[in-house]
């Protein structure tokens, strides 16, 4: 059983629910990466940590063990009615279907499960921490706030359902299944994504991301040399938070450059540039000097200055003394002399 919802193949593919079977497996999804990604998906660590619960499918009310993730609990609400079954007021982030009739987010708990809860929200309450819990709300880009993920699949789907081309949601599609542990499906939307858009630079860096962690180095580097020729023109972020997302992503092409022994370079080939036609960044004194600077790796800042050249106009949006390229880049002048 894959767990894969049928409507994702509708929205991919154009098929009506009709043409689409109920319980599909990982083929009927038109996508490079999904079966190699999902052979080796135990390689990508997992965004959180495991959290095993027995739930109970309403539909077929068969009992089976799923992962949930990191749970979000709505205290808030909870205190206003505390009739309601609790786990109406959780969020996991664990994407899972019933692993018998492939059904989703109808679910009944197992007194084990509605015990943890309980003891997890005195425990929050008293300002206790534990990683598996977070009181607050989740909500997706929209506003709007669902139960299990596979409530916000929903939404988001019938969002694309609206608006097909619409790279962005697709964006938030696959990161809605990378938390929920389905790095697999992710890499199918994260693709749907960027084949609406070459140019989105958020699915470039996730999908460059997980190709990396399995092991595919040349493919992942070409994502996310694409990932930084795309920033400069990319707006559907804010700057500082761009500037994080391309040190990631040069951080890791770094390790990349590394592991290769120089056969990936950091800095994308020139024509990927041309394919994308955006002119390769330059200062007066040329970006080359930049990538021979000092460079700690896993530190982000140290990675700053770079990013920020490929950010080109963008970067004029970062507040003034959070930029970091010239005033690094004079030091390092000095050095080398
Ligand atoms: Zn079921």
């Amino acid at each position: 059983m894959n767990q894969i919802n049928p409507q994702l193949i509708c929205a991919l593919t154009g098929k009506k629910k009709e043409e689409v079977p109920e319980l599909p497996t990982l083929s009927a999804l038109p996508s490079k990466y999904v079966q190699l990604v999902s052979k080796n998906i135990k390689k990508i660590v997992p965004p959180f940590e495991s959290n095993l619960q027995f739930l109970i499918c309403k539909n077929c009310g068969k009992k089976a063990q799923y992962n949930l993730g990191h749970l979000t609990i709505n205290l808030r609400n909870y205190n206003k009615n505390k009739q309601a079954e609790v786990d109406e007021y959780v969020q996991p982030t664990g994407y899972f279907r019933c692993k018998q009739c492939n059904s989703a987010g109808k679910w009944d708990i197992t007194n084990e499960y509605r015990i943890m809860l309980i003891s997890a929200l005195m425990m929050l309450s008293s300002n206790s921490e534990d990683s598996r819990f977070s009181l607050g709300e989740n909500r997706l880009f929209d506003g709007s706030s669902h139960t299990y993920a596979t409530d916000s699949e929903e939404h988001l789907l019938n969002t694309l359902m609206e608006s097909k081309e619409d790279s962005f949601v697709w964006n938030r599609l696959g990161n809605l299944y990378y938390k929920g542990g389905r790095a697999d499906l992710a890499a199918c939307a994260y693709e749907h994504s960027i084949a609406l858009n070459p140019q989105q630079t958020e699915s470039l860096f996730s999908l460059g991301m997980i190709l990396s962690a399995i092991g595919e180095a040349q493919e992942a580097a070409n994502y996310l040399h694409k990932m930084l020729i795309s920033s400069s023109s990319y707006r559907q972020m804010k700057a500082s938070d761009l500037r994080d997302l391309l040190s990631n992503g040069l951080n890791e092409l770094f390790h990349l450059n590394t592991l290769s022994n120089g056969v990936i370079s950091v800095p994308p080939p020139i024509e990927l540039y041309k394919e994308f036609h955006i002119n390769i960044p330059s200062s007066e004194e040329g970006s080359i000097e930049v990538l021979e600077g000092e460079i700690v790796t896993d530190d982000l800042t140290s990675f700053y200055p770079i990013a920020e050249l490929f950010m080109g106009e963008r970067s004029k949006e970062l507040p003034g003394n959070k930029k970091y390229f010239m005033k690094k880049k004079k030091k390092k002048r000095k050095r080398k002399k």
